[in-house]
C-alpha cells in the first residue's frame, strides 16, 4: 500500500525518474514567520492537492515549549494551515510519532501547536495510536524492513516540517532526518542499534547509512523547513537556540536540506546522510543545478556552531566516552550533567572525575564508569550500570544514590 504513496511522490511531486529536474528550491527571511512560510509555499508550483488527505509532520517530539530551537515555530505551522486550508483538500492531519517516553498529544500541546490546530479545525494525531505496519525496504544497505506509523496509509501527501538543527550524530538534522518521526515508537532508537555484517559493504557510519535507507521509502512530498529559530551546536536538542528567521521549501527533500545546510554556513557534502541520499537518487545536493530564489539567497548565509567533538570540553570535571551513541542516549546524558552534577554523590568520582561510557561501541571502561543505557549491559561488572534505551535524566541520579546508600552500609 505504501508503494503506491511512494509512487505518488514521485507523480504528485512532479519529480520524473530518481533525480529532479533543477529543482526549485524558495528561501525566505524576516522577521514575522507566518509571512515567511506563507510566500515561500505561494512561490512552489505544488500539484492539485484538492480532496487530498494531508499530513503535516513537524518537529515535536520532545516535551519542549515553542521557540527554544527544538520543536518546529506554530506560527509556521499556523501558515502551513492555512495556506493547504485554501487548496481545499479532504482533510488536514498533524502527526508526531515522539521519542521514547514522551506521548505525542502532549508534545504537540507543549509545543504551543495544539492551540493553532484546533482554532483552525485541523485533527491532531497520535501516530503511535494505532499498530505499525511493516515496510519492506529491497534496496536497503542496512535495513531490509522498516516498522512504520499506520496512519501514513492514511494520507496522500506528507510535508516534513522539521526545525533547522546542527545534530551531534548526523552533522546537521533536517526534513530527512525529521521523518524518523514516522517511524512507530522504538523502532526509532533501531536506527542507531545497526552494525554492518560486512566490513567491505561499509558504505559510511551505520546511522547515516540507515537514515538514507529509511528516506528512500519514506520521501516527503514537501519540505519546509524552520529557521525562525533553529539551533547550533549540540543538537539536536541540547545545543542554543539560533534565530535565523529563514524558511527554505522544496517538493526536493534533499535539495531543501542542502539548501539549508548551506545556509547554516556548512558545506552539504560535508553532511554524509546527505551525499549518500544524493548518490541514491532521492534528490539534489548541487546548488549550481538547483533553482533556488531568491537569485541572491547567498545573503541570508548564517553561522550555525557546529557541534561539538566532546562534551567533555563543557564539563572539565567529567570524562565522557561516547562510542557510538545515539542522540537520545547522548541528550540523556547532556540533561543529567546539566541538571543533576551538582547533586553527584562524590563517592562515584574516579580521582575527582565523573567517567561516563554511551555507546554500543564502548570497550574496555575504567573501571567505576557510570555506563548508561542498554549498550553499555556487557560491561556492568565494570561500573554502575543504568538501564534504559535511554534511561532517562532522574534515573541515573537515582543509581548514584543508591551507590551511596550502599557504601553508607559498608
Ligand atoms: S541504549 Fe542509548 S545508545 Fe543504545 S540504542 Fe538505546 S538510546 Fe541508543
Amino acid at each position: 500500500m505504501l508503494k503506491n504513496r511512494t509512487q505518488n511522490v514521485n507523480t504528485i511531486c512532479n519529480t520524473k525518474g530518481p533525480f529532479h529536474q533543477s529543482p526549485l528550491v524558495v528561501v525566505t527571511q524576516g522577521t514575522n514567520p507566518y509571512q515567511n512560510t506563507l510566500t515561500a509555499l505561494k512561490s512552489l508550483h505544488l500539484p492539485n492537492l484538492k480532496g487530498k488527505r494531508i499530513l503535516l509532520k513537524p518537529n515535536a517530539g520532545r516535551l519542549v515549549p515553542p521557540k527554544r530551537g527544538i520543536t518546529t515555530h506554530p506560527s509556521v505551522i499556523a501558515a502551513a494551515i492555512d495556506f493547504f486550508q485554501q487548496l481545499k483538500p479532504a482533510e488536514l492531519f498533524i502527526g508526531e510519532s515522539p521519542i521514547l517516553g514522551v506521548k505525542a498529544l502532549d508534545a504537540l500541546k507543549i509545543a504551543g501547536i495544539t492551540d493553532i490546530a484546533r482554532e483552525r479545525g485541523v485533527t491532531l494525531v497520535d501516530l503511535d495510536e494505532k499498530p505499525p505496519f511493516i515496510l519492506p525496504i529491497p534496496e536497503g544497505k542496512l535495513l531490509k524492513k522498516l516498522r512504520i506509523c499506520a496512519f501514513i496509509r492514511e494520507v496522500d501527501f506528507i510535508v516534513s516540517l522539521p526545525v533547522m538543527k546542527t545534530h551531534m550524530h548526523t552533522g546537521v538534522s533536517l526534513s530527512i532526518k525529521n521523518m524518523k518521526g514516522v517511524l512507530w515508537k522504538r523502532e526509532k532508537a533501531r536506527l542507531h542499534q545497526l552494525e554492518f555484517q560486512n566490513q567491505d559493504e561499509k558504505l559510511g557510519k551505520p546511522l547515516d547509512v540507515a537514515v538514507v535507507d529509511m528516506i528512500q521509502v519514506l520521501r516527503p512530498h514537501l519540505a519546509v523547513i524552520d529557521g525562525t529559530v533553529g539551533m547550533e551546536g549540540l543538537g539536536p536538542s541540547e545545543g542554543e537556540p539560533k534565530e535565523a528567521q529563514l524558511i527554505v521549501a522544496s517538493c526536493d527533500c534533499l535539495a531543501a536540506d542542502s539548501v539549508a545546510t548551506y545556509l547554516m554556513g556548512f558545506d552539504p557534502v560535508s553532511i554524509p546522510h546527505l551525499v549518500l541520499s544524493y548518490k541514491r537518487g532521492i534528490g539534489e545536493i548541487d546548488l549550481q543545478k538547483m533553482k533556488i530564489l531568491p537569485e541572491d539567497f547567498k545573503k541570508f548565509r548564517q553561522s550555525f556552531l557546529p557541534p561539538p567533538q566532546k562534551i567533555s570540553i563543557q564539563y572539565p570535571n567529567v570524562e565522557v566516552f561516547d562510542c557510538n551513541s545515539c542522540s537520545a542516549c547522548l541528550s540523556t546524558t547532556l540533561l543529567f550533567l546539566r541538571r543533576f552534577l551538582n547533586q553527584v554523590p562524590p563517592c562515584v568520582f574516579q580521582e575527582d572525575k565523573l567517567i561516563i561510557g554511551i555507546g554500543k561501541e564502548l570497550k574496555s571502561p575504567p573501571q567505576g564508569t557510570i555506563l548508561i543505557g542498554n549498550c553499555t549491559a556487557g560491561h556492568k561488572k565494570r561500573g554502575l550500570y543504568v538501564p534504559g534505551c535511554p534511561p532517562i535524566a532522574s534515573s541515573i541520579l537515582d543509581r548514584l544514590k543508591e551507590e551511596e546508600k550502599k557504601n553508607q552500609k559498608k
